[in-house]
């Protein structure tokens, strides 16, 4: 099928512009397949009705990042959006919290390419709204560099360069590793798969090291510590 066609099908699926769309699960082939470059594909009408639909969706959910594959489109689309971080003072993330949690404003983009910078690696509990329930430490790298078209208030798009470091990199990373057709649980560390009410059982590494029988380099952080250089 037609993209343009799909795109207007899956928006059409809601009975209004303000109804979510349905997040498809592991196990979905759209979850799998690669997803194919978006620029100058819809129109700008139809990205920013998409884009609207998606942050409608994401929130919802809720989530901090939402890509295309999650709604059934193979598109290279992503959003991302973390009102909810508390951590976060005026004058940036706690540096107390070694993941980097802060909150950031609603960006959609297309086509966006990461590069992994450094050699600094963070160790976190990560999960996906298309794998409900289930949760697993997955290692990311702590900057990446993203070059994207960014969508606009009107859907057109402008090319975007800038890098950036802990929480929006490991949202970032996760979104656009969606669109190549992979899950967070494929990077993830061995036997760490839980549901997750066990969750708060492991917010310290070192007891879900200890307790789940977590091999690697995982096993070389320090108490409190989520960082690894390689
Ligand atoms: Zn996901």
């Amino acid at each position: 099928m037609d993209l343009v066609e799909l795109t207007s099908k899956i928006l059409d699926r809601r009975s209004g512009p303000d109804q979510p769309l349905r997040i498809v699960q592991a196990g979905h082939p759209a979850l799998r397949r690669p997803a194919v470059r978006a620029e100058g594909r819809l129109g700008q009408e139809m990205l920013r009705a998409l884009v609207d639909a998606m942050t409608v969706t994401m929130r919802e959910a809720p989530g901090v990042g939402l890509a295309a594959p999650q709604i059934g489109l193979p598109l290279r689309v992503i959003v991302v959006e973390d009102r909810i971080a508390g951590t976060a003072g005026p004058d940036g993330p706690s540096p107390a919290d070694p993941l980097e949690r802060s909150a950031f404003p609603l960006r959609a983009f297309v086509d966006p390419q990461l590069d992994l910078l450094g050699e600094e690696w963070v160790y976190a509990w990560e999960g996906c709204l298309s794998v409900e329930g289930w949760q697993s430490v997955v290692p990311r790298s702590r900057r990446v560099r993203l070059r994207a078209l960014e969508v606009q208030e009107d859907g057109s798009v402008v090319p975007v360069t800038e890098e950036l470091a802990g929480w929006p990199a490991r949202i970032l990373q996760h979104e656009t590793d969606h669109l190549d057709g992979t899950l967070c649980h494929d990077r993830m560390v061995p036997r760490s798969f839980i549901d997750s009410s066990y969750a708060s059982h492991y917010e310290d590494l070192g007891e879900a090291v200890r307790r789940l029988g977590l091999q690697g380099e995982i096993t070389r952080l320090r108490e409190d510590e989520v960082v690894i250089r390689r």
